[in-house]
């Protein structure tokens, strides 16, 4: 398609302003700028369908299929949208006089009473902004919880190589060492090595649950009770919580902190890395530590509390308000019966897919998974030299968006499939059945699949240069 710029005809506009009517005001030469500024000229007819085009460059959830294994790209209700963009909301400054904006403060306290329900937790903080900032919020507070305690030897947090890879980092970044424990052949979190791994260095254990082959960890109970019995705390990576939403608790697995997505689970689409909320909830022992700013009633209305040994900020204020927002309203249109029903749902969808697929591809894991399931496609590219990317390239297509690839690491030629409880059967059995019509046609014609695909906007790009060294600019004459 082509630039704005290449549209652009001198003296064209779509600007229609009365003549000034002030007298004009001479810019100092300092501020005046020395070359004519590059705007693109264009009639409004000719803006809008650029963006028209633009948008159909792209593919959504409102395009068709998105199973992004471990993103969670599922339709969210527009209901949350709407309340979200009401001025109320929108137009509030958090400078503004806290008598101002009792409103919004019940909105945040009544969000994280119901999450603290739904996760079985006793506070919560909102103030990070995504996934990993909630981590590396939580492991603050477990440093804080051992500091203050004079327990200072411990060093060390233990990650599963089954965790989402923001685990370690999140560990690293906030100066823990991090030990890595292998899965069993069953992928779960291996037992013996838990064990071998835990001591009186131990600040803590980050499990991602269900993790990222798809698994609740069947000894859940068992790992905690390790972690506990060490001195150390648990944290639940529980950025995935749609699997489990009013089914299980962290809180009742014995987890102390564990953070949530709410632009996964809880209905804010998050397509181009746009505002999230990695709200971290907590048990009491850990309430002394939280950020500040966090939203509490009082004898006279809501107020912001700090708590006594805060960490500090993780951010300005109190996090994403508006994200928050659309969590609220997801729970409270839901209801726990709601809820229970998008976790089910998501559950079975997957295990839908995942039966139909299994036949035509190695499965990472034997037995019922939760929302998502790994393909391997080890097999097919040693006989035929399809890779999972191949496949994926192929899926678009058939008009759907990849699963995500090449993730987790422990799987080779990983394709991680996440329906989500949004689609229809009719749309798993249409996406079951073109994944199928691939993975036959790689047998008999590889070349095929391999030039795949025909029908985008862009087909192969080199993805390197493209992440490394991207054109962001347009270059002018
Ligand atoms: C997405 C995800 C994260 C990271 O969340 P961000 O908002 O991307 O920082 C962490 N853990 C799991 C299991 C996830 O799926």
């Amino acid at each position: 398609m082509k630039l704005i710029f290449e549209r652009s005809v001198p003296g064209r506009s779509s600007a229609l302003l009365p003549a000034c009517d002030v007298p004009e005001c001479p810019m100092p030469e300092d501020f005046a700028r020395r070359q004519a500024l590059h705007l693109p000229e264009v009639a409004e007819i000719d803006l809008s369908r650029h963006y028209t085009e633009l948008a159909g460059q792209v593919f959504g959830v409102n395009d068709g299929f998105y199973p992004l294994g471990s993103c969670t790209m599922k339709y969210n209700p527009a209901v949350n949208e709407e309340i979200a963009a009401l001025p109320g909301f929108t137009g509030v400054h958090p400078l503004q006089p806290i008598h101002t904006v009792q409103g919004c403060l019940e909105a945040l306290v009544t969000a994280e009473k119901l999450l603290c329900q739904v996760t079985g937790m006793d506070v919560m903080t909102f103030q990070p902004a995504a996934g990993a900032h909630g981590e590396f919020t939580g492991l603050l507070l477990i440093k804080a919880y051992h500091k203050s305690r004079g327990d200072t030897g411990r060093t060390r947090i233990i990650v599963p190589d089954s965790a989402h890879g923001t685990n370690p980092a999140s560990a690293a970044m906030c100066g823990f060492s991090v030990v890595n424990v292998p899965s069993g052949p069953d992928g779960c979190v291996d037992l013996d090595a838990l064990r071998a791994a835990v001591g009186p260095d131990t600040a803590g254990l980050m499990l991602t649950n269900p993790n990222t082959v798809g698994l609740f960890d069947k000894n859940i109970l068992e790992i905690t009770k390790i972690v506990h019995d060490a001195g150390g705390l648990n944290y639940y990576d529980g950025a995935n919580l749609n699997a489990v939403m009013e089914v299980a608790r962290p809180g009742d697995m014995g987890f102390d902190v564990v953070h949530l997505n709410l632009h996964k689970t809880f209905s804010t689409p998050h397509g181009g890395g746009g505002p999230g909320s990695g709200a971290v909830g907590a048990k009491d022992i850990l309430a002394p530590f939280l950020p500040r700013f966090h939203a509490a009633a009082s004898a006279e209305g809501y107020v912001f509390e700090d708590a006594p040994q805060s960490i500090g900020s993780v951010k300005e204020f109190y996090g994403n308000f508006l994200v928050i927002l659309r969590a609220l309203c997801y729970m409270r249109t839901l209801g726990e019966a709601g809820m229970r029903e998008a976790s089910q749902m998501a559950v079975l969808n997957s295990n839908y897919m995942r039966v139909r697929i299994a036949p035509h591809c190695r499965i990472a894991t034997d037995g019922v998974c939760m929302h998502e399931f790994v393909m391997t496609l080890s097999e097919l590219k040693k006989e035929t030299g399809v890779t999972a990317k191949d496949v994926a390239k192929a899926m678009l297509d058939e008009g759907m968006h990849p699963p995500t690839m090449y993730f987790p690491l422990i799987v080779e030629e990983a394709l991680m499939v996440e329906p989500t409880e949004t689609e229809s059967k009719e749309t798993l059995d249409a996406a079951c059945d073109a994944i199928i019509a691939i993975l036959e046609r790689a047998k008999t014609d590889p070349a095929a699949v391999r030039s795949t695909p025909h029908n985008t906007p862009i087909g192969r790009p080199d993805e390197v240069a493209a992440a490394r060294s991207p054109k962001l600019r347009c270059e002018f004459s």
